[in-house]
This record gives C-alpha cells, structure tokens and sequence, in this order.
C-alpha cells in the first residue's frame, strides 16, 4: 500500500459530506469509478452524506440500478465538503465546474499526469482504469473501515471492462486479478457484458457505413468524418456513437486512426486510437489528450481536420521509415 492512498482515506474519515465528480461526457470507467467509490464510501460510512455529481447521459444510465443516477448537489453542499475528481486529467474537463468550491480535494487518474491539480494526487498512469485503482484503494484499506459491496464490485467491473475495450487493451495480470476478485461478489457479470456487446439496429447500420465508408491512407492511417445530417440519418447523436470507434482496429492494415464527430457548434469532437505510435501528445496539440494509445482531442474547422490527418499521416510514415516525398529511410 502506498502513503497517499491511506492519505486519502485519512481525509475521507475526516469529512462529513464528499462529493465525487468526473470528466465531462464520461464512458463506463468514469461512472465507474465515480459510482463504485461512491458505493464503497456509503457502506463503509454510513454516516457520511456522499453525493456524485455530473451531467446523466442516458445511454449509460443502465449502469445504475438506483432510481437517482446522478445526485443533485445544492451549492452550499460544498462549503464544508472533500472534493474527490476521478478517471480526469485536466481540470478544465471536470464535470460540475463548482469542484473547486470544496474546502480540500483528491485527484484519483490513471491518465499521463498532465495537470497535477488538487490538494492530493494519487495518478498511475499504467493502471488499466480508474476503476481497477479504486478497488485496489478498498482492498489496500479493508483493515481500516473499507467495505465492498456487490453493488460496488459490479460498478468496478463494468469501469474495467470498458477501458480495456472487453479485455483486449492495458490488460495485464493485476487487471485480471483485481477482476477475479470483483468475481467473488454476488452480481450478474454476463448481463453486463451483454449490455456493453450488443447495440441498437441504428448503431449496427452506422457501424456497416463506417466499415464502407472509412478512408485508410498507405500508411495505415485511417479516418472518418461523420456529419451531423448523416447522424441524424441514422437516427443517432454523438454520445451514442461510442462503439464505431473501435471499429478500424478489425481492418488488418489500420495502425492509427480518426473518428470526426460533427457537433451542433460545427466543430469536430476527434476520437484517436492508435496500436503503433504514441497520440496522446498529438491530441494536445488540438484542445486534447488522453492515454497513449487512446485520445480525445478537437478540430474547430475543416481546416483543422486536414492538419490532424497530415500530422497523425506523417508520424505513422515516419514510423514506418518512409519519408513524406515517399522514399524509404531504411
Ligand atoms: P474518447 O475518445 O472520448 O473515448 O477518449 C479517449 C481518452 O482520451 C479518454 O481517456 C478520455 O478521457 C481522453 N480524452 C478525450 N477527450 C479529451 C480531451 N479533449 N482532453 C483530454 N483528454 C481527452
């Protein structure tokens, strides 16, 4: 066990109102980790009125089986309260912008730690998920009040399985035993993994004309722009398009790639995902960042789409040792 997690569970026992925030437009680990810590802390402490706060996206809604997804936080909630941001590595990304209205707060990531913000920091950006840190946090501290439920155990689960894409991604033997633990709790893993392999009609029909539709250039480099009017077609927003962006990854050649996700601003949400060189950097240079091989970043204009794809382009020949006239380097 390392000091700061037993730091932060000395701060925890200290305050009689925590709240738990995440990233804005959050995926299973986000809520994951939000939710499980949440249920961790409201059976280990009773007494303690523990709140998670953010924008309900419904789509993921499933994940909860409380009538209440998100809490609602009065503002003055926050006066005397812990402040706990999970699975988030930049300040400006934290959902409920009020977080620094807590009296102290703790950041718990598993993202590079770009912006070392807060009172406390406990980042390992080699960790497969949030999620998998906050049962490692529980297991570390059983002998001093942590209390795991089933509830708890099936949030950390599904904040697994999500960021390791189904166990293909960041796997590695702590995962598997941090999730062979979470097996020891009474909850239905099979709907889960239901729930999170199967989607709608609409979403299969978008995931054929992604498939058709994808642009991959000589050097593995792939992309896509989805407009708004065509997802509209399908019948399908930007928050449900979640599962096209694994998609590339089946196409042999495809070694990086790009999903542009038309917003009712006009600009462009840009979803990266790479299984050859680092993105993470790159997407900084666009509003983003993330992990290595998984990114998030913008693209203002049509413009910006244009420089991102000769950018990501360029890296991959580069790494393939050709340069841009086309001629090889080794
Ligand atoms: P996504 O493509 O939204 O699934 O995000 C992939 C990874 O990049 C996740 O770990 C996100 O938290 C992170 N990420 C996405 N967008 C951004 C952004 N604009 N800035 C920093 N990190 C981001």
């Amino acid at each position: 066990m390392s000091v700061i997690e037993e730091q932060i569970l000395a701060q925890i026992k200290r305050y009689e109102t925590i709240i738990i925030h995440r990233h804005q437009r959050p995926d299973p680990d986000a809520f994951g980790s939000q939710l499980g810590l949440k249920a961790i802390l409201e059976a280990s402490f009773p007494e303690k009125k523990i709140y998670a706060v953010g924008k309900a996206v419904p789509g993921l809604a499933w994940m909860s089986e409380d009538d209440e997804f998100m809490d609602e936080v009065p503002d003055k909630a926050y006066r005397d309260a812990l402040v706990i941001v999970v699975d988030t590595a930049n300040a400006p990304r934290i959902d409920d912008q009020r977080w620094p209205n807590g009296l102290e707060m703790i950041k718990i990531d598993h993202h590079p730690n770009d912006e070392p913000y807060g009172d406390w920091q406990w980042v390992e950006a080699g960790k497969s998920a949030t999620s998998t840190m906050i049962y490692e946090f529980y297991e570390a501290l059983k002998d001093q009040g942590l209390v795991m439920t089933a509830k708890a155990a099936r949030l950390l689960y599904i904040g697994i399985v999500g960021d390791t894409g189904r166990f293909m991604y960041s796997m590695d033997k702590e995962t598997f035993r941090v999730v062979s633990e979470l097996f020891g709790y009474p909850f239905d893993y099979e709907a889960v993994l239901h729930h999170m392999s199967t989607i709608s009609e609409n979403a299969a029909k978008l995931s054929g004309y992604v498939l058709q539709n994808l642009t991959i250039l000589p050097s593995g480099f792939a992309y896509l722009v989805l407009s708004k009017a065509l997802l509209e077609e399908f019948n399908l927003q930007d928050s449900g398009t979640a599962f096209v962006v694994p998609l590339p990854a089946t196409i042999d050649k495809v070694k990086a790639w790009a999903i542009f996700e038309e917003q009712d601003e006009g600009n462009y949400r840009v979803r990266l995902r790479s299984r050859s060189i680092v993105i993470n950097k790159i997407a900084n240079q666009f509003e983003g960042g993330g992990h290595p091989m998984a990114s998030g970043a913008w693209a203002q204009t049509p413009q910006d789409i244009e420089r991102l794809i000769n950018i990501l382009d360029t890296a991959l020949l580069a790494q393939n040792g050709v340069s841009e006239d086309g001629s090889g380097t080794n």
